[in-house]
């Protein structure tokens, strides 16, 4: 089901004018989409442990009692060096048993070679390890004929030669690189994810054509920092959709595609 409200318990709506933001950007050529990873084109399985052991690492730190507990890069950032190693080990334990259990969203290769068809550039933008990603573009290639993906970025796939290979980009950063690989404007991409406080977000920043948050059971699953949907302009998505299905199934008809396109194939 495609929305411009969420089911959630927050009060606030997607977008009110969902269907003309997306016109709009129909209006000028749709040149790619830009997907997260975590909780989009995989399912997500580790996040609250995740930020409940970091939390506890934090805890357990001298330094990190106090700390607010917010964008964990930013919390991590200001604990003690003995913190951030552990915050920094936990993170890579529980992202490598992620990999090892990793599971395609449901509808996510339908979407992926639908646009692939449809001329339409796909890239991957992830705070998860590049490395990780390549796992996940292995697993959508078993099951496609068509490419998978155009670009992958990671948290540490090098941005440029001032920023060592380890630091990470904000993604609005990423999103005007990706832009810049392909030849064109953000407002000609799409950025789609699962998290306000990170994919909407930096889409929005980055000033891209819409934004799409996912929510698979029709709720906001990342809300791990007290934030709503739409309690912000930057936290407000062009459009919520349920599935990726729902994705391949919008895009179809504001392309006008239905010749190619026919439910339930590829
Ligand atoms: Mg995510």
């Amino acid at each position: 089901m495609v929305s411009n409200r969420s089911n959630s318990s927050s009060s606030s709506p997607c977008g009110q004018t969902v269907s003309n933001q997306l016109s709009a950007t129909a209006a000028a050529p749709l040149k790619g989409i830009i997907f997260d990873m975590d909780g989009t084109l995989i399912q997500l399985n580790v996040v609250n442990e995740l930020i409940q052991r970091i939390y506890q690492v934090a805890d357990e730190d001298p330094l990190g009692k106090c700390l607010e507990r917010d964008d964990l890069d930013v919390m991590i950032a200001k604990l003690s060096p003995e913190g951030q190693r552990k915050a920094k080990k936990t993170i890579v334990e529980i992202l490598q048993r992620h990999v090892d259990n990793m599971t395609i969203q449901e509808g996510g290769p339908e979407l992926v070679a639908f646009l692939a068809r449809n001329g339409v550039k796909r890239a991957v933008l992830t705070r998860n390890y590049e490395r990780n990603a390549i796992v996940m573009q292995q697993m959508y290639a078993q099951v496609m004929t068509e490419a998978t993906f155009d670009l992958i970025i990671g948290k540490d796939t090098p941005y440029d030669t001032s920023f060592p290979p380890e630091q990470e980009i904000p993604k609005a950063d990423r999103i005007r690189q990706i832009c810049n690989i392909w030849g064109c404007d953000t407002n000609e991409v799409i950025m789609m994810g699962d998290s306000i406080t990170d994919d909407i977000v930096e889409g929005n920043r980055a000033g891209c054509g819409g934004t799409v948050l996912l929510q698979p059971i029709g709720y906001q699953l990342n809300n791990f920092y007290g934030t709503r949907i739409g309690d912000s302009r930057e936290r407000t998505p062009t459009m919520c959709v349920e599935s990726l299905t729902d994705v391949r199934h919008f895009f179809a008809a504001q392309m006008n595609n239905d010749v190619c396109y026919q439910q339930g194939e590829m």
